[in-house]
């Protein structure tokens, strides 16, 4: 699968970095050298990593950690967020000219790059879109390329335009715009001819397509397996006949994963798309943010933490740790303390995102998670049948008292009794242990 090398190797660092319950400048030093390590083992350009190493540090020292995270996690965020930086932050689709007005879109690369698969994988996309789509057969070099457009072309139930393969390109792309304005198609998509290697006649062929057929986005196809040649041949054709954007194909073979990582931060052009199979179906959208989860293998960790960003009340959070060190822990709080954390989507879904119980890895935890919910519901219920006086001072409650409670509550006075007792073993538990909630650190910073 793609990226499995490298996602392993920084799924252990931050695993080493999570199992520590605080982290020293040097415990941060010494595992980005390891993620810069494994950066360029998956071929992402050094000069790239520098940078990216050097940014990440930057910001995770000095940090303060976020109410709801460890000092790991805030490290695991930064390094993140700083990925899809790298990648580009927002999504970038393929524009089209306004209302009908025909759209040429010139498809380039090398010969075997994936070209002409990807020609018809868009054709697909562009169906679904409602958009009348024609290609046009312009790799007239390779064996067999017309061929396989209009195998592909047909699959997808596009029309497919061809001369054979005794024209120049530019006479076929200049009669398929003609064709195309004349059958009132939008969009008009060039399959043009690579060669194996970067070489003038190519160039130069595809400069007189573009300046002689008004084309209006140049798409460069681009092979992931080739790690830095992929990047290194983005910054040629860029460079000399100008692109808009790159398609990465056979990203479901390429383990490794730095071409994703450095084109756009190399050449400065956006990826549209990405190749994940053969099939034609196989193309999607490329979301930077979707990229670098998956990358990080940690879509859960990830998930948790925007969770706690977007919940966590701050200074909710901050009375409650108030009020714990000072022992003054009610049922107020024990109600405060289960609402946040039904905010952050309740029991199942906590449980889901903890890594190696997701169902993603095929393991789920050996805990009911719908009982423990009904629990959770139940216990709610019993606490808002106690009369504020009661929440506030739990030594109130005596045997009549707990009566009424579970009678509001409708659950049996058992199950009063034992939420009082946990509540008091908690209570105890929390005058046993001060710095648990930080205290004794003061500041919650990194270091
Ligand atoms: P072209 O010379 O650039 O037109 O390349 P082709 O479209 O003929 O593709 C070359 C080979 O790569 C074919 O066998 C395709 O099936 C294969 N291919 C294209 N895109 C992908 C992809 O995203 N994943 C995989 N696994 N194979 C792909």
């Amino acid at each position: 699968m793609a990226f499995d090398s490298l996602s392993e190797k920084l799924q252990n660092v931050f695993r080493n970095l999570r199992s520590k319950g605080r982290l020293t400048e040097d415990d941060v030093k010494a595992a980005l050298k390891e993620v810069k390590m494994a950066l360029l083992e998956a071929d992402v350009n050094f000069k790239v990593v520098k940078q990216f190493t050097k940014s990440v540090q930057e910001r995770a020292i000095g940090q303060d950690v976020m109410n709801g995270l460890n000092p790991g996690q805030m490290v695991i965020k930064i390094v993140n967020e700083e990925m899809v930086k790298l990648m580009g932050s927002e999504t970038t689709e393929l524009a089209f000219r306004p209302g009908k007005e025909l759209t040429v879109i010139m498809m380039v690369g090398l010969q075997g790059a994936g070209k002409t698969t990807t020609t018809a994988k868009i054709a697909g996309k562009l169906k679904l879109k409602g958009k009348k789509t024609l290609l046009a057969a312009c790799d007239v070099y390779r064996p067999a390329a017309i061929e396989q457009l209009q195998i592909n072309g047909e699959k997808q139930g596009v029309e497919v335009f061809t001369m054979g393969d005794k024209n120049k390109p530019v006479n076929i792309a200049k009669a398929a715009v003609e064709h195309a304005r004349k059958n009132e198609f939008n969009v008009l998509i060039i399959d043009t001819a690579g060669r194996l290697h970067v070489d003038e006649d190519m160039m130069a062929e595809l400069e007189e397509i573009k300046e002689q057929v008004d084309v209006f986005q140049t798409v460069l196809v681009v092979d992931a397996m080739t790690g830095q040649d992929a990047v290194n041949v983005a910054g040629t054709f860029d460079e000399k006949i100008g692109i808009d954007g790159v398609i990465l194909t056979k990203l479901d073979g390429d383990t490794r994963g730095g071409a994703a990582l450095s084109i756009r931060a190399v050449t400065g052009k956006p990826i549209l798309y990405v190749g994940m199979g053969e099939k034609l179906s196989d193309l999607e959208q490329f979301y930077p943010d979707r990229m670098a989860s998956r990358i990080l293998g940690m879509g859960d960790v990830l998930s948790m933490i925007e969770k706690a960003q977007e919940n966590i009340d701050e200074e909710k959070a901050k009375e409650l740790e108030q009020k714990m060190r000072k022992n003054e822990f009610d049922f107020d709080m024990y109600l405060e303390s289960m609402s946040q954390m039904r905010k952050m989507g309740g029991f199942s879904s906590l449980l889901g995102m903890l890594p190696g119980m997701g169902l993603g890895n095929g393991k789920m935890p050996d805990i009911d998670t719908d009982e423990a919910e009904k629990s959770l519901a139940r216990t709610e219920a019993i606490i808002h049948s106690m009369t504020k006086k009661e929440r506030t001072n739990p030594s109130l409650l005596n045997p009549s008292r707990k009566q009424r409670i579970a009678k509001g509550a409708g659950v049996d006075i058992s199950e009063v009794n034992r939420l009082v007792k946990q509540f008091e073993q908690m209570k105890k538990m929390m005058k046993k242990m001060p710095g648990m909630m930080g205290g004794k650190r003061g500041k919650r910073g990194m270091f």
